[in-house]
């Protein structure tokens, strides 16, 4: 069987070359790392949920018109998508204080901010992602100013239907990132919401008991993670309502 090329390892997926041009395979690992990979480990079963809950979310992107990279889910842990330049910024859109933002101004955790707020970062992992504002990115050319007016426009729709969507199943969206792509269609280019949406890219907390749902679990050694996501993957109906966590096959002797 030929075997196929890996194109690029990060902390939690792998990009395989797709079958067909333009394509590419995304599998989602199971490994979890946190504070620029200082902390990390293995939760069986990450990756599962990931690719089921990136799919879901991306689905409902594409059939609300934001434009995505996601093409079809292939397996448990691969999705097929779209090839694109991914352009070199972490897109944060904050609801509430949480995280770097809440420590950076001294903002006490969960408080309601003004008006959503949208952050740039750069993405390089050597640095840390260092917060970057609208005048580096110009001036290093990372991306131009119509691309920044349609960026802005995506993270906020991409908010807009998350805050939506988990409101719904009784959970706050605090905050996600997301990273957009540019495809090309012949001489058009155009930007989509790229990588995944998962709850290792947002901070989700139950609204009734503030129980959080998403990576800080990990970061925070607040429980366990995979419980966390199957509840989201549970009350979005993404997994049977009996679903129980994934775990690994047991040996038995
Ligand atoms: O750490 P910070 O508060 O800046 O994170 C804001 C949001 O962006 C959180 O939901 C976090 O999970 C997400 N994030 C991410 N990948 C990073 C940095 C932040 O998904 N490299």
């Amino acid at each position: 069987m030929a075997r196929r090329k890996k194109i690029y390892e990060g902390k939690a997926k792998i990009l395989y070359e797709g079958p067909e041009p333009g394509t590419i395979v995304q599998y989602f690992k199971d490994d979890a790392t946190a504070f620029n990979a200082e902390k990390r480990d293995v939760i069986d079963g990450k990756g599962v949920l990931n690719n089921r809950l990136s799919e879901f979310f991306m689905v409902g992107l594409n059939s609300i018109g934001v434009p995505t990279h996601f093409l079809k889910r292939l397996n448990m842990r691969e999705q097929l998508v779209r090839s694109c330049e991914i352009i070199p910024l972490e897109v944060i859109v904050r609801n509430f204080a949480a995280g770097t933002m809440a420590k950076r101004l001294g903002i006490e955790e969960g408080t309601p901010l003004p008006r959503p707020i949208v952050e740039y970062c750069y993405k390089d992992d050597k640095l840390g992602d260092p917060l970057v504002t609208e005048e580096h990115i110009a001036a290093f050319g990372w991306a131009s100013q119509q691309d920044m007016d349609d960026i802005l426009s995506l993270a906020l729709r991409v908010n807009d239907f998350m805050s939506g969507l988990m409101y719904g199943v009784g959970i706050k969206l605090v905050d996600f990132k997301i990273e957009i792509g540019r495809v090309y269609d012949g001489d058009y280019q155009r930007l989509v919401v790229a990588d995944e949406i998962s709850p290792d890219s947002c901070r989700l907390w139950d609204i009734e008991t503030g129980r959080k749902l998403d990576k800080d679990v990990f970061r925070r050694d607040l429980g366990n993670l995979t419980d966390a996501y199957t509840e989201v993957a549970r009350r979005l109906g993404v997994m049977p309502a009996n679903a129980t966590p994934m775990e690994k096959p047991k040996l038995i002797n």
